[in-house]
């Protein structure tokens, strides 16, 4: 959600006639974009301000703007911060270009925040977000040929240690054919790839005169577009609505990659209700029977919380049950960090340590870490299909006999692949033969056509 925020914003600047820079030392303005979900987040922003304080000694005509969630949460308080300019949360970018200049010119902090975050937008506030994103969201150069369409804002959830919802406000659906316009402006401009975006995705939810448009009535508009060959939708929420549908439309195009993240959390049926997720650790496993019985082959990955208040060994010890049972291809496993102003933070005590939290989180990955390598030795000496995303990290260090660099690529499952190729592959598709496999990334060479 970052990214794409990140991506609009560019293009909004760039068709304003701004320039960019890595340079830090180059710039006139420097946007930090934001993310609230964690402490620790919020903790590297807060220390990249202060090195941006040692640049404006110097400098004290540089403009420091603050975007996001961060944004959103603290409002007044990050712009009383002596670096920052202006603030301005997720819902309020549409004013990005204006505030821009208007700090260039006034030298003045300015606050863009929205009051009563849980209010439904206004008709005006909602017009002016449908706008930036219809007229910004139609290129993104981040990863040649790909790029990230929202389909939802905000969310309704309240999972209790969520602070999501109290930052990017109510869940409201996009319109479906906003979004297919979209779409077909971003395989107009080569996009091939493109991951449709929600916080629970497949509650996905537009009424139209009498019918009323699901996530898979979407992929399977989408489906439509000339260019685009491979869809992908994050995250999905562990709910029976639309599920079986979604998984059908799936199984029945090509263009959707097999490919589905949904969250446990927990597999600890008191944690699940402490932390306000509707459902069981067995309904959830359930959902993964289903999602494999109609979608063969399909690639699942999932996210932990652990050290959630409460949490006991027992309770610890059922997150590594459903963990062996879901056989994800990869989980993001995060330790518990209270978030101000979520019921969990309110209500109950942050009461796991730090070196408990520490410990779940390191036999968790442990245990994660075996399946995802079982799974990955699965593929070896498959050839795969995969789209291109540009050099690896070591592309300069790993070049091959015909002077081809190293590059990095996903499969319709998600799988990170590494080879040697020419560099134009990136943006497009090309057949690996995998050679060698560790837990999260597969090596192979361009198989031979
Ligand atoms: N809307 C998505 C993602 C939400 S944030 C979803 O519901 O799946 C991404 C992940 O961050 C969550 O899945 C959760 O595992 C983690 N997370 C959210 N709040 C957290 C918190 N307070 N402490 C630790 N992890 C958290
Ligand atoms: Fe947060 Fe839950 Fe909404 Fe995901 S579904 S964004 S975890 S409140």
């Amino acid at each position: 959600m970052n990214k794409l925020d990140t991506a609009l914003v560019t293009s909004a600047l760039e068709d304003a006639g701004f320039g960019f820079t890595d340079n830090v030392k180059q710039a006139d303005v420097v946007l930090i974009n934001t993310c609230s979900v964690r402490q620790h987040a919020e903790q590297r922003v807060l220390s990249q301000l202060g090195h941006l304080k040692h640049i404006k000694e110097s400098r004290p005509d540089l403009v420091v703007g603050v975007i996001g969630c961060m944004a959103q949460r603290l409002g007044d308080k990050l712009l009383e911060h002596e670096v920052v300019n202006f603030v301005c949360g997720p819902t309020e970018i549409p004013q990005i270009k204006q505030l821009i200049t208007k700090t260039l010119k006034e030298k003045k902090k300015s606050l863009a925040v929205t009051e009563k975050i849980r209010r439904k937008p206004s008709e005006q506030q909602s017009q002016a977000l449908e706008e930036f994103e219809s007229a910004y969201g139609i290129k993104d150069e981040s990863i040649p040929a790909q790029a990230f369409v929202r389909v939802m804002r905000g969310c309704n959830n309240f999972c209790s240690y969520c602070v999501v919802p109290y930052v990017r406000g109510p869940e409201v659906s996009r319109r479906p054919e906003a979004i297919i316009e979209q779409i077909r402006k971003l395989a107009d401009h080569g996009v091939k790839q493109v991951t449709l975006l929600g916080q629970t995705v497949n509650s996905y939810k537009y009424k139209k005169g009498e019918k009323t448009w699901s996530l898979a009535d979407l992929l399977e508009a989408a489906t439509d577009v000339e260019g685009i060959e491979w869809l992908r939708f994050v995250t999905s929420y562990p709910s029976e609505e639309f599920f079986d549908d979604i998984m059908q439309v799936m199984a029945g195009s090509p263009k959707v990659c097999e490919y589905l993240h949904m969250p446990a959390q927990s597999g600890s049926d008191k944690i699940l209700l402490a932390m306000n997720r509707n459902y069981t650790a067995a309904g959830y496993l359930e959902l993964l029977d289903r999602a494999r019985a109609i979608v063969t082959g399909i690639t699942i990955a999932g996210d932990f919380i652990v050290g959630f208040p409460g949490e006991t060994e027992e309770d610890f010890q059922a997150t590594v049950d459903l963990a062996e049972k879901a056989r994800y291809k990869n989980a993001f496993i995060f330790k518990y960090s209270p978030r101000p102003g979520t019921t969990a933070d309110k209500r109950l005590q942050d009461t796991v340590s730090a070196e408990v939290k520490q410990r779940r989180n390191v036999e968790l990955l442990a245990v994660q870490e075996k399946i995802s390598d079982e799974l990955s030795r699965d593929l070896l000496g498959k050839q795969v299909q995969v789209l291109v995303e540009g050099l690896s990290k070591k592309s300069h260090v790993n070049i091959d006999r015909d002077e081809n660099p190293q590059l990095i690529g996903r499969t319709s499952g998600d799988w990170i692949v590494v080879f040697n190729g020419p560099e134009s592959s990136a943006g497009k598709f090309s057949q690996v033969t995998i050679e060698s496999a560790s837990p999260l990334t597969l090596f192979g060479r361009l198989a031979e056509l």
